[in-house]
């Protein structure tokens, strides 16, 4: 070997490796997707300089990943076949800290007073090429720059303050070009040198990486072997000795090892919408999101402009948390990857609103950078933006199941996920035209369906202005309420609200096709047919009757009055025009008990 020379790292680089160490030991892990990501950053490269220096391209090598393990001896290999570096390169990439993300994730940690107590954020940098020693003793990176005839070796080891690099003599270890990691593992790290563990983790994080990621993996196939029987066994069985000796075969399994692809190298987003079956989406939806059911509809789209980003979002057949449970946005729903590496399922509301947290998707956007943090996430102009398209793009989904032929899909979605579009209602004023015509009732006239805002309106008398509803804690008692006499005798549809929520979500609304919500238990219900004559002379009738059941009643109430709203009851209770409803009363007091 050619003689080693030595370098001291940059100071600041030092300091970063002890934090990076220090803060993400529980999470260890994702030093595999950082070097993955940077052996596809360098195909990339190499990919876009071809495009001008075809020369680059010449040797003919595929532009891709493989992975080798050596799980007795704890050492995996990363090879690609992309940029590569050169002597200087070594040296400015991997002991100075550049512009890269590395850099940026040591200024976050110093702006955060409490470097290290928080692993949340950090797990969501892009740690960068310091993340091997993590895990690793001792980590050697053989490289070959296509500007350079030499290919160099660069050797660094876990807590120390200089590195190595020489040049590769030994004709056996020469790379056409691209970069070899070879990883020594930390004694207690050796489990990470098998081969399942490594499938198993870029699966998880490197699976829509662009490039094809081949993994080393032991494999078997079964062939029949011809045996010769064994004579004793034949008498045993009672065989006569004169009979041809017959032939037998058993089968084994031969072993042997071979590159296998680990990841889709296309992922299912950047393919056309036009090309991927609904088959195809669903087995993607199932594989990612770990489900065994078909999602209720799916949406795939790509917007560009002001900002550029992919998704595929799915409507999930049912909801996880059960449908009267309250909605946790903490759900792991949304995969966000960075031009196809994967950053984060760990978001809460930055991307969905909270009451839309039950969507499952995926967004792959090129406009933010790899070492996005949450704190980046929220004050980021360009995720506010793609917040924004989500949300549209989430209800024309939902949309879309409301308009399906098959009415069943739509009644599945509103039983799992009713109540959180209610809660939309009251929490997303700038969206209540997108959530209004979603939302479903039983009405005086469809007890056994529900129906939508729509229908109710199509279904209106030619001169009814508003649209008339009842809140009750049960179909039944709002079905028998005296309330509804006189709107059932003038064929008024009225629609029955007996989810708590409903009320609360309807008044929020307020409108809807620019009628107004009425609550026909309320006291100053018109309904367009006073007859003033009629109505003086049947006070002065009954004025009397009135003032004496007030004395009676005394404080219970707060006024008697003379109503034309009932037609076979001889009374009523209505609550005050500004009061609460009755219903609204028993939500009150369950919740003050
Ligand atoms: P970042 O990827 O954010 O730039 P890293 O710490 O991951 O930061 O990597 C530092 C630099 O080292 C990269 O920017 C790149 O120039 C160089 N580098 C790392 N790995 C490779 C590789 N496999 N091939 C070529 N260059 C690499
Ligand atoms: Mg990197």
């Amino acid at each position: 070997d050619s003689p080693s020379e030595k370098y001291e790292y940059q100071a600041e680089v030092s300091r970063l490796m002890d934090i990076i160490v220090n803060s993400l030991y529980s999470n260890k892990e994702v030093f595999l997707r950082e070097l993955i990501s940077n052996a596809s950053d360098a195909l990339d490269k190499l990919r876009f300089l071809g495009v001008t220096e075809p020369e680059l391209l010449k040797d003919a090598v595929d532009l891709d990943i493989r992975i080798q393990t050596d799980k007795d001896n704890g050492i995996i290999t990363i090879t690609d076949s992309g940029i590569g570096m050169t002597r200087q390169e070594l040296v400015d990439c991997l002991g100075t800290i550049a512009q890269s993300g590395t850099a940026k994730f040591l200024k976050a940690l110093k702006d955060s007073k409490d470097a290290g107590a928080d692993s949340n954020l950090i797990g969501q940098f892009g740690v960068g090429f310091y993340s091997t020693f993590l895990v690793s003793e001792r980590v050697e990176v053989s490289t070959k720059s296509p500007k350079s005839d030499k290919q160099y070796v660069w050797v660094g080891e876990a807590n120390a303050s200089t590195y190595t690099i020489r040049e590769e003599t030994d004709p056996a270890k020469q790379l056409p070009r691209g970069t070899r990691l070879t990883l020594y593992l930390k004694r207690d790290d050796k489990g990470f040198a098998h081969p399942e563990k490594v499938e198993k983790l870029v699966k998880n994080y490197s699976q829509f990486v662009s490039f094809p990621i081949y993994t080393w993996q032991e494999k078997g196939y079964t062939k029949e072997v011809e045996v010769d029987e064994d004579p004793a066994e034949a008498k045993k069985e009672g065989e006569d000795d004169t009979a041809e000796k017959k032939k037998k075969t058993k089968k084994v399994v031969e072993k042997y090892w071979d590159w296998e692809l680990t990841n889709e190298t296309q992922p299912i987003w950047l393919r056309s919408p036009k090309e991927v079956s609904k088959e195809e989406y669903n087995e993607f939806y199932r594989k990612t999101f770990n489900e065994y059911l078909d999602p209720l509809a799916s949406s795939h789209f790509t917007t560009e402009g002001e900002v550029e980003f992919r998704s595929v979002l799915f409507v999930p057949p049912v909801s996880p948390t059960g449908k009267d449970d309250i909605v946790n946005p903490k759900t792991k729903n949304i995969r966000l990857y960075v031009k196809r590496v994967f950053i984060s399922d760990d978001f809460d509301g930055e991307l969905f609103p909270r009451y839309l947290s039950f969507i499952k998707g995926v967004v792959d956007s090129n406009d933010l950078p790899l070492n996005v943090s949450r704190e980046i996430l929220q004050e980021s102009r360009i995720v506010r933006i793609m917040r924004k398209r989500l949300v549209r793009k989430a209800f024309e989904m939902i949309q879309g199941i409301a308009l399906s032929e098959n009415r069943d899909d739509y009644e599945t979605f509103w039983e799992n996920f009713g109540k959180h579009l209610k809660l939309g209602c009251i929490e997303d004023r700038e969206n209540h035209k997108r959530l209004a015509p979603l939302l479903r009732f039983f009405s005086s006239q469809s007890e056994n369906e529900m129906i939508s805002l729509d229908e109710y309106v199509e279904n209106m008398k030619p001169d009814q202005k508003d649209i008339y509803y009842i809140a009750s804690d049960s179909l039944t008692s709002a079905k028998n309420t005296p309330f509804l006499e006189k709107l059932l005798e003038k064929d008024l549809e009225v629609l029955f609200l007996v989810d708590p929520i409903d009320e609360v979500a309807i008044q929020n609304v307020k409108l809807y096709k620019e009628k107004n919500f009425i609550d026909i238990s309320k006291e100053d219900l018109d309904l367009g047919d006073k007859d003033e004559d009629k109505e003086k002379e049947i006070k002065q009738e009954f004025g009397q009757t009135c003032d004496w059941i007030k004395k009676r009643l005394g404080d219970k109430i707060a006024s008697v009055q003379i109503s034309n709203r009932l037609s076979s009851s001889p009374c009523v209770l209505v609550s005050g025009k500004f009061g609460w409803s009755a219903n609204m009363e028993r939500l009150m007091k369950a919740q003050t008990v």
